[in-house]
């Protein structure tokens, strides 16, 4: 997915090239269209996710369709309601430079309590396009007529659960009674409380729900498995799996472009549905392989970690690491594209004996231990205890440990060679 296939105007594709955004997040992703149709939307998103770019695109092409051209008082057509003055001026600052190329100029305002209320008033003055503002504030300036909110089409809570925990519910209340009921909402919170789920509830129509889970909180949910194999029944073991589990679709992790190319070519053998998702196949051809995979054209996508970076398939049942990642985190990421959407998901780690020690680190940093199994049929020739330190080591790198890494006994004999 491009932020050009998601209906954005050339202005905006062009803020968004300029702020270096390549390719949309998850959250702009399933946001931007939604908006654009005039949907209410529920998601679930933290800061980090790109939340703020997805509702400000859509709403400021929006927006620009329907400003009146050459209208002297301008009047609040966007409501941002953030629970601080931090979170007020990152969402303004946000939209303006979002805006920049638009060819109508929009008047955007930052409202905030803590400061003066006098030249938040002045800047009302002739109205204003979008204001962002924290609940009190806004109240303030409603009780002081310094703007109407009679015109608002779109209403956005950022961060609902946060103006929730600093108490302003009654607050939020009072504004959404000067709101016309006839609009659009938009809400979104990282967490979804039953306080948080009650007020969305109240809030939106028929929304489009978006879950897109921070990866480290939603470990628990993902079933962990670990099992020791040897490197040569790892291809027999995932066709083993794959048909035992029966999994709709499996993203498949291997260490290098090579390997995915080999498994793949295995599992076809097998007569399974599988391509090879690497840095090879050009961006059209891998956009069109996750399109199969998506509507089940495909069962198993061999990924490398870099050419997997983009994929965001929703209830992903399954992650196989063929490989073990060189890191911790990239052993989250990937195992965090299973269980996504709040569904319930597995991620089973193959383990070779010399690989058993950066296994242990990857568990260390999550602070999670996950059982060795065996399987009948594939138990392992040798297992790590077996094996003498020197013998164990991480796939390609790794993460550091105590022991010396590979490049440290190079450097070592480098330095001996000299
Ligand atoms: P937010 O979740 O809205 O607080 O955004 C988090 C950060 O991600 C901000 O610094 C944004 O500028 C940045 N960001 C938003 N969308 C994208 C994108 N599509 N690609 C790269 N960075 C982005």
């Amino acid at each position: 997915m491009t932020f050009a296939n998601l209906g954005l105007s050339p202005e905006l594709l062009l803020a968004v090239a300029a702020r270096q955004y390549t390719l949309p997040t998850a959250v702009q992703t399933e946001a931007i269209p939604a908006v654009l149709a005039g949907q209410d939307v529920m998601a679930l998103a933290q800061t980090g996710s790109g939340k703020t770019a997805a509702f400000a695109l859509p709403l400021l092409q929006r927006l620009q369709q329907d400003m009146e051209e050459g209208s002297k008082q301008r009047k609040v057509k966007v409501l941002v309601l953030v629970p601080t003055r931090e979170l007020s001026g990152q969402v303004g600052q946000t939209i303006e430079t979002l805006a920049e190329h638009l060819p109508k100029k929009l008047k955007v305002a930052v409202i905030y309590g803590g400061a003066s209320i006098n030249p938040q008033m002045m800047h009302l003055r002739g109205g204003a396009d979008v204001v962002i503002s924290t609940p009190g504030r806004l109240l303030d300036l409603l009780d002081n007529n310094a703007l109407s909110l009679q015109h608002v089409s779109t209403l956005v809570l950022d961060e609902a659960d946060r103006l929730l925990d600093l108490g302003f519910a009654d607050e939020i209340k009072r504004i959404l009674e000067q709101l016309p009921a006839q609009r659009q909402n938009l809400f979104f919170s990282a967490t979804f409380s039953p306080a948080v789920k009650k007020l969305a509830l109240a809030l939106l129509h028929e929304p489009k729900r978006i879950a897109i889970a921070d990866l480290t909180e939603n470990l628990p949910d993902i079933a962990q498995r670990a099992i020791a194999v040897d490197a040569d029944k790892r291809t027999r073991l995932l066709v083993h799996l794959i048909k035992e589990q029966q999994w709709e679709r499996v993203l498949v992790f291997v260490a290098t472009k090579y390997a995915s190319d080999t498994v793949s070519n295995k599992l076809k053998k097998a007569g399974i549905k599988t391509e090879a998702f690497n840095g090879d196949a050009s961006q059209g051809a891998r956009q069109h392989m996750l399109a199969d995979f998506k509507a089940n054209r495909i069962q198993v996508l061999v990924a490398t970690d870099l050419a997997a970076r983009g994929i965001d398939v929703a209830g992903l049942p399954a992650v196989v690491n063929y490989d073990l990642p060189r890191s911790a985190d990239d052993y989250i990421h990937r195992i965090g594209r299973t269980g996504r959407a709040g569904a319930s998901g597995c991620a089973i780690s193959f383990i070779l004996a010399e690989h058993e020690m950066h296994f242990r680190l990857i568990e260390k940093r999550q602070d999670k231990r996950v059982p060795r199994e065996t399987l009948a049929g594939f138990e392992p020739s040798q297992t790590s205890g077996d094996m003498t330190p020197e013998e164990t080591d991480a796939p390609t790198g790794g993460i550091k440990g105590k022991r010396k890494s590979k490049k440290d006994k190079l450097r070592e004999l480098a330095a001996q060679n000299k």
